[in-house]
Parts: C-alpha cells; sequence; structure tokens
C-alpha cells in the first residue's frame, strides 16, 4: 500500500514534495516521491510522540482547566479530586470509588490519536488503567508514597506484582518516595530490562525538599502521611540527589525539567537523559517555564509531553510545542533551525527518550508504518513553521501500523 500527499515530512529526512510512503506488513519500505494507492490531502507526518501524560486522568479534565497560584494549590484539588472527596477529608484508603479508569485511559488514548499523536509514555497509577489501545509507546507503572519501611514492609512485594502489563517504571517524584526507594526502583527497572521516567525538577520547592528536607513538600508528604523519613535531607539539588541513587542514564527519562542549572542540564547530556517538556502544564500549576532556549543551545536530548488532563487544556501535542516555540523565541532563540528542531522533539525526540529510536516517530524504512494527515496548506514556504502554528486541532486523519484508525473510539 503507498500512501501519498503534496508534502511528507518523514523526520529522518527531508521534507519530501509529492511525496509517497511504502507501507508493507504495517512497516514503512520507503519513502519516495509519486501518487500512491491512497492520495491524502494536507500534509502528511510522521506520528507524533507524547512524551509525558497519564491517560488515566483523562476524566480530571475540570482540575486542568484552571490556573493555580502555585504547585501546592494544584496538588490538594488533584488529591480532592482523585480521592474522590471534595471537603478535603479523603483518605488515601478510601480512594478510588468514584472512577472508572478504564474509561477514561481510553478515553485520553483516542483523543491522542485524534489529534495525530500514535505513541505515548503513559503513566499508570492504577492497573485499571492498562487498556489497549492502537497507541504505541511504553507504559510505566508509577510508584508514590512508600518509605523505605513501608517498601520493605510489603511495598516492593505488591509493586513487583503488578509489573506484568508494563514495560516501563516511573517512580513519582524526589519527594514523594524515600531515598532507598528511589535507588531499589532504578536497579529493579534494570533488572527487568525496563525504562524509567520520573517527574524531577517540577516545583520550584523541590530544591530545599531534597538539600535541607524541609519547605512546603515536606509539609506536602508529611500531611499525605508518606512517612519519608529523610533527617536533615541529602544536601544535593535534585538533579545531582536523582544521579547519586543512579536514576538517570539513557533508559530514563525526566518530566518538566523547569528547575535546570547549567551544571544539571550539562549531567542531564552525559548520562543521556532526555528531558520530556511539557510547557501548558506548567503553566497551569502556576510555574515558569523550562529554558527550552538554553536545552535547544546547549543540545540536550529534548522530547515534547501534555501531561495529563488534570493538568492541562487538551492532549493535543502540537499545542505544547507552539508553547515551546513561544517561549523560545521569547528566551530569545533566533536560529533558523527552532521549528524543524521542535517537530523533531515532538516526533524523533519521544521515541528517543523511550529507547524506540527507528521503530516510531519516523517515517524511515523499518519504522512502524504511523503517521497522520494535517489539513494545513501543503504549499506554505515553512513546513514546520506551519504545522506548529496551524496544527492544532487540524489532523484529519490517522495511520498506526498502516492502518487508518479513523477517529472514532469513545468521544
Ligand atoms: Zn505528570
Amino acid at each position: 500500500m503507498i500512501h501519498s500527499a503534496e508534502l511528507v515530512l518523514p523526520m529522518t529526512g527531508n521534507i519530501v514534495k509529492n511525496g509517497a510512503v511504502v507501507v508493507e506488513d504495517g512497516r514503512v519500505v520507503d519513502v519516495t516521491t509519486g501518487r500512491g494507492d491512497v492520495h491524502h490531502e494536507g500534509v502528511l507526518v510522521a506520528g507524533l510522540v507524547n512524551a509525558h501524560t497519564h491517560l488515566q486522568y483523562t476524566c480530571m479534565a475540570e482540575v486542568g482547566q484552571r490556573v493555580y497560584p502555585d504547585f501546592d494549590a494544584w496538588a490538594r484539588v488533584f488529591n480532592d479530586v482523585y480521592f474522590g472527596s471534595a471537603d478535603g477529608s479523603w483518605d488515601p484508603m478510601l480512594r478510588k470509588g468514584a472512577w472508572d479508569w478504564a474509561a477514561s485511559a481510553l478515553d485520553g488514548a483516542w483523543q491522542c490519536l485524534r489529534s495525530g499523536t500514535t505513541s505515548v509514555a503513559d503513566i499508570v497509577t492504577d492497573l485499571e488503567a492498562l487498556v489497549d489501545s492502537p497507541l504505541g509507546g511504553v507504559r510505566y507503572l508509577e510508584a508514590i508514597g512508600d518509605s523505605d519501611t513501608s517498601w520493605a514492609s510489603g511495598g516492593r512485594a505488591r509493586f513487583e506484582g503488578m509489573l506484568d502489563g508494563v514495560s516501563g517504571i516511573s517512580p513519582h517524584a524526589p519527594y514523594s518516595l524515600d531515598t532507598g526507594v528511589l535507588a531499589e526502583l532504578a536497579e529493579l527497572a534494570r533488572d527487568r530490562g525496563m525504562r524509567l521516567h520520573i517527574h524531577l525538577a517540577e516545583s520550584p520547592h523541590e530544591h530545599e525538599f531534597t538539600t535541607a528536607a524541609t519547605g512546603p513538600l515536606r509539609r506536602f508528604v508529611d500531611e499525605l502521611g508518606f512517612g519519608i523519613v529523610r533527617d536533615g535531607g541529602s544536601g544535593l539539588a535534585p538533579v545531582d540527589y536523582l544521579d547519586s541513587l543512579g536514576l538517570l542514564g539513557p533508559d530514563c527519562h525526566i518530566a518538566h525539567g523547569v528547575h535546570l542549572t547549567a551544571h544539571d542540564r550539562s549531567l542531564l547530556r552525559t548520562r543521556e537523559t532526555a528531558v520530556a517538556l511539557c510547557p501548558r502544564s506548567n503553566r497551569v500549576l502556576g510555574l515558569d517555564g523550562p529554558d527550552v532556549a538554553a536545552l535547544l543551545r546547549e543540545g540536550n536530548p529534548i522530547a515534547v509531553g501534555t501531561d495529563s488532563l488534570s493538568s492541562s487544556p487538551s492532549l493535543d501535542l502540537l499545542a505544547d510545542v507552539a508553547a515551546l516555540r513561544d517561549l523560545a523565541v521569547r528566551q530569545g532563540y533566533r536560529d533558523g533551525d527552532l521549528d524543524r528542531r521542535l517537530v523533531e522533539a515532538a516526533t524523533l525526540g519521544g521515541a528517543a527518550a523511550m529507547g524506540l529510536t527507528g521503530e516510531i516517530g519516523c517515517l524511515a524504512p523499518g519504522a512502524r508504518a504511523d503517521f497522520a494527515v494535517f489539513d494545513i496548506d501543503p504549499g506554505a514556504r515553512e513546513p514546520y513553521r506551519t504545522l506548529i502554528e496551524k496544527g492544532q486541532g487540524r489532523c484529519v486523519a490517522t495511520f498506526v501500523g498502516g492502518s487508518d484508525v479513523g477517529h472514532m473510539g469513545t468521544d
């Protein structure tokens, strides 16, 4: 089967005018020119890769439609809604009554597919959210709230017993798990050949927490009853702290990276750890945006994520790419490669972050035949820029493994 379009963006090579993608058994065989068996109006792009989301929380969209004064204010509302009580008296042991996580995750998967995303780094907190959909990528089981004591007395065994349906492990964040737990999760992932993914450098208060074990995040985890001890703190800033525990490496990618110093960025490059940037989620939480200009200039591996609907207005990845573009320009990045590099981050970058280079996020021979068609002007002078600025909400067809997934699914 050959799919053609006036403009094809394969991402691994140059833009192809009057392009044709040759597909056999769900894989790309060749990208060439000419008229195909199926001709698409618009621009055909390699399937987008959302490198950080929690599709489980799609039903919590009411939480993500506001802007909060800070991270703590958002997290309190999130917990009230997640645990299903609005009066602030929730108890972690009584949670999860109200939500159908499977239906919610499936709804999220279809929202991704309908906007041109064909693979995701999806974090699952509750196993009910492990549902089948055409999406590729990696599913990460989240660990959160364990102290070294609770981990040793059953927490670890329980977590290991839940790993069957996933190929990744997500220690939630440096402040929501004890030191020993973080180190053991990294070992566990490597023993099993699984990927790692962690929220890092998101809130400005992480620094105070990891260095001194004080501040708003300390109060927050104490209120949650996590029982994390860490007396006196580690004396290390968040990125150094995780590195000292063996978390960082080419098999790990982090989400957010809002508060990264030049030293942090350099360490992440040395460890080959990619950063999934989620600028719209940062805005909802009242946080600063990441220093995308510095990450681009210094050559850090980057990817793009929407985060979940509990902290973002939509799962349309191109909206986050557009937000990154605005940030980069405001931060003084004016190089001519900006648009292409940002679309690369949303395709090749996401694939690399999950260890799936050559498999997803590109139309190169051997890759899964995942692509999306956007109803934008194929004659525009700057195709990458046009995709970023006009692509949101304009995806008209999505193919996964060569199959038209339609724009059906749950609404
Ligand atoms: Zn997240």
